[in-house]
């Protein structure tokens, strides 16, 4: 039977990761996967995990199950570090679980849709996250797709409308909640509002995507947005991850947030949810979960969590800055000071992307997508040569 399988489809980013290794050369520009990475050019283990994490294994009696539902109260309170003071939540709307990571928070919300409404579309600004439309296919529902920019880099708003006033009752529109993952790009507040009207009036139920807020402007200016979707969408449905903002990336962290219109529905839909995380999962890991409820539970942990985060998004903007300042002739990176988190597309055609890598040892996805946080004091000068070098060559020779 296993000889029958179709062949597997390559992930460019595991292909680039393997191309990378293979390489001799000693000084390589990993700008590939999306962690972020210190000055020192490490996937850090932040202060407040290692002191959680002291803490965790002096305290925990039990590695007993969870449950399918996960721990209450890391759900609760990843809740209230992004929006205290939910007005879905003093009417009981809002219902939570534990998640493996977001994807697994999103593939959870997905097969919920489907069971709500299986002939449903789901709306979807390209570019994206690769895993977004291969996770829509898999639990069976349609994908619609729309360009997230326009012809001059700015995010597509009368795309979004267009999609919606064709989007249908039951439909869902899966949006990035900030710093959008490849482009940088995020809604304008007046965009916010708009999407929840308009959600709202087509009966669409937004999935936000909530993977990287801190790193783009704030941690309460990152999540206004959803904050918007969730004061007025009836229905809504939350994937938060905490890879990023917690650095657990191997501890698989996440929550599943769904708002429904009457507490009665709220709570069906966390039943619903838990059975349906029973047949994926059974239940969640415990120990990066453990970890954030720790930091959260604790007001010196949360400063300090807080400041971490400001350490983090303060370095990639600094690289943002650093990098739009440059003057790289046809190479326009101006566009990079004002997006947001941690990646950007860059500029270049697929043998650009080529080149880097072959000739100056620069590893980016064939797209052109970069992780700006991939860049320090040590790498940056042998992107930036390679840049001009594509930038100043003879046209003719670059054909
Ligand atoms: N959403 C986006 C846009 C992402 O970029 C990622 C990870 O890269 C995720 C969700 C899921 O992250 P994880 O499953 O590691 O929590």
């Amino acid at each position: 039977m296993l000889d029958r399988l179709p062949v597997a489809k390559t992930d460019s980013l595991m292909e680039l990761g393997r191309l990378m290794k293979a390489d001799p050369r000693p000084m390589k520009v990993d700008l590939g996967v999306g962690t972020y990475r210190d000055e020192a050019g490490t996937i850090p283990i932040m202060r407040v995990v290692k002191t959680a994490e002291r803490s965790i294994l002096e305290t925990q009696t039990s590695k007993g199950y969870l449950g399918p539902s996960g721990d209450a109260d890391f759900c609760r309170m990843l809740q209230d570090a992004f929006f205290p003071d939910l007005s879905a939540q003093r009417d009981d709307r809002v219902a939570r679980i534990q998640t493996p990571g977001g994807t697994g928070a999103l593939r959870l919300a997905l097969q919920i849709a489907a069971e709500a409404s299986p002939s449903a579309a789901v709306w979807i600004g390209t570019p994206t996250w690769p895993a977004h439309i291969p996770l829509v296919q898999a639990c069976g529902l349609r994908v619609e797709t729309y360009p997230h920019l326009d012809a001059s880099g700015r995010f597509d708003a009368s795309a979004m409308a267009q999609a919606l006033s064709k989007a249908a009752p039951g439909d869902v529109i899966l949006i990035h909640g900030c710093c959008h993952n490849p482009t940088g790009v995020d809604l304008d507040p007046e965009m916010w509002g708009a999407v929840a009207a308009a959600a709202s009036q087509a009966g669409v139920t937004p999935l936000v995507d909530l993977a990287y807020p801190g790193l783009g402007d704030g941690l309460e200016e990152d999540v206004q947005g959803a904050r918007t979707l969730l004061d007025q969408c009836p229905n809504l449905l939350m994937a938060v991850s905490c890879s990023k903002t917690f650095g657990l990336y191997r501890d698989r962290a996440g929550m599943l947030l769904g708002v429904a219109q009457s507490a009665k529905a709220a709570a069906n839909f966390g039943a619903v949810a838990a059975s349906q995380a029973r047949l994926l999962w059974s239940n969640p890991p415990d120990h990066g979960a453990a970890i954030v409820k720790t930091v959260l539970s604790d007001e010196g942990l949360t400063a300090d969590w807080r400041l971490e985060i400001a350490d983090m998004r303060e370095r990639v903007n600094g690289l943002r800055a650093q990098l739009a300042a440059l003057d790289l002739g046809r190479i326009d990176l101006g566009p990079l000071e004002a997006q947001r988190g941690m990646f950007a597309m860059l500029p270049l055609e697929h043998h650009e992307v080529v080149r880097m890598r072959q000739d100056h040892a620069v590893y980016m996805d064939a797209s052109g997508r970069i992780n700006v946080a991939g860049l320090n004091a040590a790498n940056i000068d042998a992107f930036v040569t390679g840049l001009r070098a594509l930038a100043y060559e003879p046209q003719a020779a670059s054909a």
